[in-house]
């Protein structure tokens, strides 16, 4: 699982929280209904007048509820997030001014009861950041998530509060609770301990001042890795195409004409255009000027450069945590995971690197004993490094990647997720009818998840499968909407994203072996999702160890006979992948492990 905004989920501990049950805010307007603009066709007739879109309202519709995505209006999150803050300030006071003594009920309960109106716009805010990103958005963000963190932090340190909390943690109480509650506690009043909320005066002020521009820093450093992605284009002359596959090149003549570029071949600066291009072409300058390109991002001393941005956010999480009695920022981070302290990562990772730089030495050895077999003249580089790995391999293994390729279609692979999610879970994919839930761009395809046994709804899956301008790089699942049953059963709206680059008209979509993995294990965190069955909003992320061990296992079915025979059929002729190649690609599996991009590779998030 990766999010967009790390901030809410290491200040709130889990994930964000999203939630249909009802709650009137105090400060709500009536919003007036407006007319809204037709689309481009020039039809004659009165656009329908339909009501503003209001963010924070419980989502409506079909399945529980579902977001409102075909009304998004960027004009309106701002307001709508000032007000769901304001709202929760008023369901926090409420709390600190009740008479009574605290109970688990009136203060721990009541605390997860809070902030579902905000839980709702910011379902919105991070979509926007996520997968609709626009410069408009990018000035939004940098603006509202210092705002946005100050209001976490204004939560974390309220005295009043962590008062009752501490009370209730350490009171008689605590011991009648249910383990559930018990550990509920636990985790808030953590919470409060880990972030400032035992600070007073002065150190508490710091600590709030330091988040906030943390907040301001984070949007800045994202939104120039995403404005470098989307600015740097290297366009190529048909005599440029040298080694490239008609697949790829027929996505980046489509991507070319979208820019403005008819009759030459777009490059992104994304992993999903960038990959394949290293992996094929044999234009050795463009290789390096496109390894350049991907790798300089944020780092070419112009308007989107992060260095300066990178120091700052160092030096103030350091600085953060040593008003909290921390040695630094690691140690502090690691205390409540597996590894617990700075020096057993270390160790950990020392463990492993002498090795991989040891294995990384040999396969470029054997690149270049290759590139000296075909009288190349050149010393292997970084931006060799995919060209002359994808050699090797044909030559050690026969293996091919392209003829792997046509037998990973990405709507088979789906298909494969769903028979696997079907075995293992119970669960039942079933397309939502055309229309009837909304969705924030015509790519994105949506299904109900049923429990087969039952038939009882679990939720929605979401999928928004394609590389577009505005959408951060990568695969990550999410939710819009998480399992609890604290104040009546909510069903999960998850989703999975996914970067692969949009074939043209009418073909299949061919991924690679390492994509199709990815696929599976961000499908496993959706899953994940899917599966929870948790009273309280605050349970449902999990220990962070944790959260990577589903989707790592849900991997392992990939490679399966069943999946094998059933849905890695050949594009072109149908046929399942041959035994001979499955027996290749499964010699082949630790192949390049060390080198790719020359680091030593960690599994994505
Ligand atoms: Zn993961």
């Amino acid at each position: 699982m990766t999010r967009s905004k790390t901030f809410l989920s290491f200040i709130l501990g889990s994930t964000m929280m999203t939630a249909c049950a009802s709650v009137t805010p105090d400060v709500a307007e009536a919003t007036d209904p407006v007319e809204v603009a037709g689309d481009a066709s020039a039809d004659a007739e009165a656009a329908p007048v339909v009501a503003a879109w209001s963010p924070g309202d419980a989502f409506a519709g079909p399945y529980g509820g579902v977001p409102a995505f075909d009304k998004m209006d960027i004009a309106l999150i701002e307001p709508a997030l000032e007000k769901g803050m304001a709202a929760q300030k008023v369901e926090i006071d409420a709390i600190t001014a009740n008479p009574d003594a605290p109970t688990f009920e009136n203060t721990i309960a009541a605390m997860e009861d809070t902030g579902r109106e905000l839980d709702r716009v910011l379902t919105y805010y991070y979509l926007w950041g996520s997968n609709l990103s626009t410069p408009e958005f990018r000035e939004i963000e940098t603006r509202m998530d210092p705002e946005i963190q100050a209001f976490y932090d204004s939560i974390n340190q309220n005295q009043a509060l962590f008062a009752r909390v501490d009370a209730v943690r350490t009171g008689a109480e605590y011991e009648t609770l249910t383990p559930v509650q018990q550990r509920l506690t636990e985790i808030i009043h953590q919470r409060f301990t880990r972030n400032g909320g035992t600070l007073t005066g002065e150190k508490a002020e710091k600590f709030a001042e330091i988040n906030k521009e943390l907040a301001g820093l984070y949007a800045e450093f994202s939104g120039n890795l995403l404005a470098d992605e989307e600015g740097w284009v290297t366009f190529l002359t048909p005599e440029q195409t040298g080694g490239l596959p008609d697949s790829y090149l027929s996505s980046a003549a489509a991507a070319a004409e979208a820019l403005g570029k008819p009759g030459m071949y777009a490059v992104r600066n994304t992993r999903s255009s960038m990959d394949p291009f290293l992996t094929y072409s044999t234009e050795r300058d463009l290789r390096e000027q496109v390894w350049h390109n991907y790798y300089n991002r944020g780092d070419n001393g112009d308007a989107h450069d992060n260095n300066a941005i990178i120091a700052r956010i160092l030096k103030l999480r350091d600085e953060r945590v040593a008003l909290l009695g921390y040695d630094n920022y690691a140690a502090w981070r690691l205390e409540d995971r597996m590894a617990k302290t700075p020096e057993r990562a270390f160790d950990l990772m020392l463990q492993v690197w002498k090795a991989s730089i040891a294995r990384v030495h040999e396969e470029v050895a054997d690149m270049q004993a290759l590139a000296d077999e075909e009288g190349a003249g050149i010393k292997i580089e970084p931006w060799d490094y995919r060209f002359y790995a994808e050699k090797v391999r044909k030559a050690k293994y026969d293996l091919d990647s392209e003829e792997v390729k046509q037998y990973l279609q990405l709507d088979n692979l789906r298909l494969a997720m769903f028979d696997v999610a079907g075995q293992l879970f119970g669960f039942e994919f079933v397309p939502v009818t055309d229309g009837s839930v909304p969705v924030f761009h015509p790519d994105v395809t949506v299904y109900e998840v049923n429990d087969k046994a039952t038939g009882r709804n679990v939720g929605l899956w979401y999928f928004d499968p394609f590389a577009r301008d505005g959408k951060r790089s990568g695969a990550w699942a999410t939710t819009y909407r998480s399992h609890e049953s604290f104040r009546g059963e909510k069903n999960v709206l998850a989703a999975n994203n996914s970067n692969f680059v949009k074939p043209a008209p009418g073909e299949p979509v061919l991924v690679s072996w390492d994509d199709a993995e990815t696929m599976f294990h961000e499908f496993g965190h959706a899953l994940h999702y899917l599966s929870l069955q948790v009273e309280y909003p605050s349970l449902t992320s999990g220990l962070r160890d944790y959260t990577e061990f589903q989707s790592q296992l849900l991997e392992r079915w990939l490679p399966t006979d069943h999946v094998i025979n059933t849905y890695l059929v050949s594009a072109e002729t149908g046929e399942p992948m041959p035994a001979e190649l499955v027996e290749k690609i499964r010699k082949a599996s630790t192949f390049n492990q060390a080198c790719d991009d020359g680091i030593p590779r960690l599994r994505p998030d």
